[in-house]
């Protein structure tokens, strides 16, 4: 059987619905995926010597077997492999456990290499994996699986698929890789997927990174060409009507908020596509400059839409451009996911025959059955959550689409360019006026005590309090606290007061009914997981509790505790946590002791990296399978240079030495 590249993973051999299923979990649908999903980490099956051997390293040792290895059996199924090992002048015992099999692979006299965990103290080494002495050194891979999909598995797939390593173009130009040292794609697999030394694989990897960031690059600037190629639409909002929206609202914009929203103006106004990221702390206040947006859009005869992460959100700003919008007489439609069945085809039909002004939705804006009449305007909340593709949709949904991105997680200018490619930026730093600050503080789990006075106390004068972890139920694999136990028990404890749940998990439906009765007043407290992470605004909920906050980035605990501090009461923040390493105690500290978004992005990279600056919520942000923005900064610089060239010689890539690159990015965008 002869394979192709993009042929489905169902082809291979071994590969039924359900590993189908969970390959797909990992993104992996293709020959073409498989060859290319690295494998995280290596085992370095190279032998160390016992004296270099630190307490609870992991490695191989390689030895004689110097006792009759024996099986003891305890317990239910359980069992215990032991023998002696001599290494030089040593011997060191070593135990397997749960492996009676290997017995059968063991002699006295004969050499082996066992990789474990070595123990200094007892001169011992709790055994993983047993190989003949002879086969040890190499680097073995590691690939992330799911609980679907075992490692064996994965490794027979990637060797199944290897030979066609061979077959494969180039992605990095020729002179890129004649100039930087890069790599061919063949280097590159073979060298990430069985590296012979850990030099080879430092240099497959460095290539790997380019490559993957140069893909991007070449995806996000032929994006961006596609509309500075096309000059924008300028759009002639009517300022009599502006003004009447500033007259209405109840509050003056701050410096900040105006000038944003001066800005926008501007681009809205000049014949040039708009592309701005607006970055604004939580609570800043982007929402209602995003409504002055979208209200100029409409006096000068353009449709606009406003696309958030979750349905929360999306129902929140429905909720507010409603109220703010039509006493205007501006038409606003609200359209997710659980939107009806009949609703959703009388809003897809007022949007195509622009009766409908404003509509703002998750996801399920760009589905392919919505079409506007004349979109003018798209605006994208929380956009670190979405993907090229998903923003590429949303603005093929009409001609020339002004583009305006909002997101409360800062991210230095330059890497706003290079990942967002977003032209322009405007800043909201300070918030509005009469804010409390809210008062933060990190408490370890003996000190819930302090945590559960001030709790009585905000409930006793009538406030709200929003209970958060990072778990919703109970898991076998660790004591972290979940929703389910801590809502039971804060139930039995508060009996007086009304204690809901919150899961991401729940129908969208049900989610907006509790949201709903939060904000009414009818919950007084909610103990959720970090779907509240976005969007909830509840200006009596003044208290936050944020339980094993050393699980959530800082930037996310940050977004969090945005949720109180919204109102005139004075809030509070805590953060229960027992890390365990000094990194992860500072992390608490800084998140404790400031307020300043900005800042905790910048310690966030600093500390942590791209990876983890959104949190684990995170889902459609450029995401690298081996590079890291911050981390090989340097090389997504090189990246973007490197896309430029190309698409300045060749716009479509139809080079034929650009073939490979376009197939495979044309491959990406069918398969998004
Ligand atoms: P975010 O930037 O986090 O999206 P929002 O747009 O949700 O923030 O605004 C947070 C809260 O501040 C909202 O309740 C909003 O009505 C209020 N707000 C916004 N601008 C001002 C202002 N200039 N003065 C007073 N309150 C404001
Ligand atoms: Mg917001």
């Amino acid at each position: 059987m002869s394979l192709a590249l993009f042929d489905k993973v169902e082809t291979l051999t071994g590969v039924g619905p359900k590993t189908a299923q969970a390959l797909k979990g990992l993104g992996i649908q293709t020959v073409y995926d498989l060859l290319y999903y690295f494998p995280f980490r290596y085992e370095q099956l190279q032998t160390v010597p016992l004296t270099d051997l630190a307490d609870g390293q992991k490695a191989v040792i390689k030895g004689i077997v110097v006792t009759e290895p024996t099986v003891s059996y305890y317990g239910y199924h359980r069992s215990r492999l032991s023998f002696k090992l001599q290494i030089d002048h040593a011997v060191v015992m070593v135990n397997f456990f749960n492996q009676p099999w290997l017995h059968k692979q063991l002699a006295v006299q004969q050499p082996v290499a066992v990789y474990g965990t070595f123990q200094k103290a007892r001169l011992a080494m709790t055994g993983m994996k047993l190989n003949s002495a002879r086969s040890d050194d190499k680097m073995a891979p590691v690939y992330s699986v799911s609980q679907h999909l075992r490692q064996k598995t994965l490794i027979k797939l990637i060797k199944q698929v290897l030979p066609l390593a061979k077959t494969v173009g180039n992605v990095i130009p020729a002179a890129w890789r004649l100039q930087r040292h890069f790599l061919t794609d063949e280097q590159i697999i073979v060298g990430m997927q069985m590296p012979k030394s850990p030099q080879q694989n430092q240099t497959a990897r460095q290539s790997a990174i380019f490559r993957e960031f140069f893909l991007f690059e070449l995806q996000l600037q032929q994006l961006l060409a596609q509309g500075s190629s096309q000059a924008g639409i300028a759009k002639h909002y009517q300022l009599p009507a502006i003004n009447e929206l500033t007259q209405s609202l109840p509050f003056e914009l701050t410096t900040d908020q105006k000038r944003a929203v001066n800005q926008i103006f501007i681009d809205l106004k000049r014949p040039q596509l708009m592309r701005r990221l607006l970055e604004g702390d939580v609570g800043s206040g982007k929402t209602v400059v995003a409504v002055y947006a979208m209200y100029a859009a409409v006096t000068a005869g353009f449709q606009a839409c406003l696309m958030a992460p979750t349905e929360i959100l999306a129902t929140q700003h429905f909720g507010k451009v409603k109220k703010l919008l039509e006493p205007f007489g501006v038409r606003v439609a609200l359209l997710t996911g659980s939107t009806q069945t009949k609703e959703k085809a009388e809003i897809q039909a007022e949007l195509a025959n622009g009766i409908i002004n404003v509509v703002i939705g998750t996801h399920a804006l760009i589905q392919p059955a919505i079409k506007f009449q004349r979109l003018g305007l798209a605006i994208i909340d929380e956009q670190h959550r979405f993907g090229v593709n998903q923003r590429r949709d949303l603005l093929a949904k009409g001609q020339q689409v002004d583009l305006l991105s909002m997101t409360a997680t800062p991210i230095p200018r330059t890497l706003a360019l290079s990942i967002y490619g977003q032209t322009a930026v405007s800043e909201i730093r300070q918030l509005p006026a009469g804010r409390k600050p809210i008062k933060s503080a990190w408490v370890t789990s003996n000190q819930l005590r302090q945590v559960l006075v001030t709790m009585k106390e905000q409930l006793a004068k009538g406030r709200q309090i929003y209970v958060v972890t990072p778990l919703i139920a109970a898991s076998e694999k660790t004591d972290l606290k979940n929703a389910q136990d801590l809502q039971a028990r804060l139930a039995a404890y508060f009996k007086e007061e009304t204690v809901a749940l919150l899961d991401g998990q729940m129908p969208g439906e049900r989610k907006d009914q509790i949201m709903a009765a939060f904000a009414a007043g009818q919950i007084n407290i909610l103990v959720a997981t970090s779907v509240i992470e976005v969007g909830v605004d509840v200006a009596n909920a003044n208290l936050m509790i944020i339980f094993d906050a050393d699980r959530f980035g800082l930037s996310q605990l940050h977004q969090l505790r945005g949720r109180i501090g919204r109102g005139p009461y004075q809030s509070y923040c805590y953060f229960v946590a027992d890390p365990k390493n000094d990194q992860a105690k500072q992390r608490l500290e800084i998140v404790a002791a400031t307020n300043d978004g900005f800042r905790l992005a910048a310690e966030d990279l600093k500390l942590r990296g791209q990876g983890n600056l959104f949190g684990q919520a995170q889902s459609g942000l450029p995401t690298f399978q081996v590079g890291d923005i911050v981390q090989n900064n340097d090389l997504l610089m090189l990246a973007a240079q490197a896309a430029k060239e190309t698409l300045t010689a060749d716009p479509d890539l139809t080079d034929a030495e650009h073939a490979y690159a376009a197939e495979v990015l044309k491959y990406k965008q069918n398969f998004n």
